[in-house]
């Protein structure tokens, strides 16, 4: 007989985790399920995040690298420094995070499958039959579920799966290593994030080092706009690794991963269709400034699940709640985030971006951080006044 259950979260990235957690504590028969072996197999994302994560998701320490009271942003020619003697937030271990997102899950009795591959599904009046594939066996079984969730990232394999287009996104990949560095090196990038912006460190995007517990380091860079070309680059991104690397000096490599990301302009992706409903990166929930996207995922998760509840419970007679509480969470700032990547990675002359940087040194801490986690771009005013009135300036100068 197929099994029934109230709801199937399809990818335990941390937006499906998030959702798992709050329908199983409300008591629902949840099934959570990931085509990956293990959670190792993509621990893909950096984990840099604002403090009020911790809380927002009553987060335990386990789940933390270490925490950041500082953030520099490099760029070829300019640092920019800003420091709190309390931390900014903590660089979560990815796979931990979502360990201990799924455990909480099925602490509640979710039932969590990995190796488990999302398939096909077909509608009924009263539930979704959906296919799914034992990876370890390649056998293809059934399931039914009266809610199906499209947890499945950038992939977006179950609910726009044949309707999304490409060509209206931002498309990024990002490549990262964990490094093992010696005491010196260590300390000297601890507590901190470190940003690269210039045409030095990623033409287009930018590079960043990230602590992690002692002597781990996260040494990453990310290119916008990967189908296009606005400023030359060196197609190899090793190149452009190896100058992160020569600052670590002697390293030993851990793992190296990487991903593509596809942010949908205008967020305009399908959220809700029937019984369906997509969470997390699968809805361009990830902000394109910085892609910090584990929050937001989380965020969509618990959303969803709130939804799901009322549906399911009879309070609401369909999912598009949903809907309305991510448009009040995201407002304007998706937008202007938008807006700001393509003044800042498309600039074609690096001393533009060394301008920037020493521009935004003119915000206080309290200001970048909510210009970068809360995305208030009205602190970056004075900054950019500055900026345009010294390029006037240098042209000018230069007639
Ligand atoms: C290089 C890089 C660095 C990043 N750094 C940060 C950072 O510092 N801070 C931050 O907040 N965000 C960061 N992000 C973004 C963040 O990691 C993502 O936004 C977040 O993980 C999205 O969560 P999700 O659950 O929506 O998707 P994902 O984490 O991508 O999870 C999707 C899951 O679905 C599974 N899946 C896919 N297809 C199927 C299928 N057919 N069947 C079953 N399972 C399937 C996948 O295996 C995966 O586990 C970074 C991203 C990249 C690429």
């Amino acid at each position: 007989m197929t099994t029934q259950y109230d709801a199937l979260i399809v990818g335990a990235g941390p937006a499906g985790c998030q959702c798992a957690r709050d329908l199983s504590k409300a008591g629902f028969k949840v099934l959570l399920i990931d085509k990956a072996g293990d959670v190792f197999e993509n621990n893909y994302s950096s984990g840099g995040a604002p403090i009020d994560i911790m809380e927002q998701f009553s987060l335990p320490d386990s789940v933390v690298g270490t925490y950041w009271n500082t953030l520099r942003i490099h760029s070829t020619k300019i640092e920019s420094v800003w420091t709190s003697p309390s931390p900014f937030g903590p660089i979560l271990d990815f796979d931990k995070l979502k360990t201990f997102l799924a455990a909480d899950a099925t602490k509640y009795g979710c039932e969590y499958r990995l190796c488990t591959q999302y398939q096909n599904h077909q509608n009924f009046s009263d539930c979704v039959e959906v296919y799914l594939k034992d990876l370890n066996n390649s056998s293809i079984f059934p399931v039914r579920a009266s809610v199906v969730i499209d947890a499945t990232g950038s992939e977006r394999k179950v609910l726009a799966k044949h309707s999304y287009e490409k060509q209206q996104a931002v498309v990024a990949t990002g490549i990262e290593y964990h490094i093992n560095v010696k005491e010196e090196i260590y300390k000297k990038y601890s507590n901190a994030m470190n940003f690269f912006l210039g045409h030095h460190w990623m033409p287009q995007g930018y590079a960043w080092i990230f602590p992690m517990a002692n002597p781990g380091l996260k040494v990453g860079v990310i290119r916008y706009f990967q189908n296009k070309t606005y400023v030359p680059y060196q197609p190899s991104y090793k190149i452009y690794l190896n100058r992160l690397l020569q600052l670590c000096e002697e390293f030993e490599i851990v793992d190296r991963h990487g991903k593509t990301i596809h942010y949908t302009e205008k967020q305009r992706d399908l959220r809700v269709q029937g019984r369906i409903i997509a969470i997390g990166d699968a809805i361009s929930s990830i902000n394109p400034l910085g892609w910090e996207g584990i929050r937001h995922a989380m965020q969509s998760g618990q959303f969803a699940a709130q939804s799901i509840q009322d549906y399911l419970s009879g309070k609401s007679p369909d999912l598009n709640g949903y809907n309305n509480s991510l448009n009040k969470y995201f407002g304007k700032k998706w937008f202007f985030s938008e807006k700001f990547i393509h003044h800042l990675f498309r600039a074609k002359k690096d001393a533009y971006i060394d301008q920037s940087v020493a521009a935004f040194s003119m915000m206080d801490k309290v200001q970048i951080i909510q210009v970068i986690f809360q995305y208030k771009f009205r602190h970056t005013l004075k900054s950019y006044f500055w900026y345009y009135l010294t390029r006037l300036i240098n042209m000018i100068r230069n007639i």
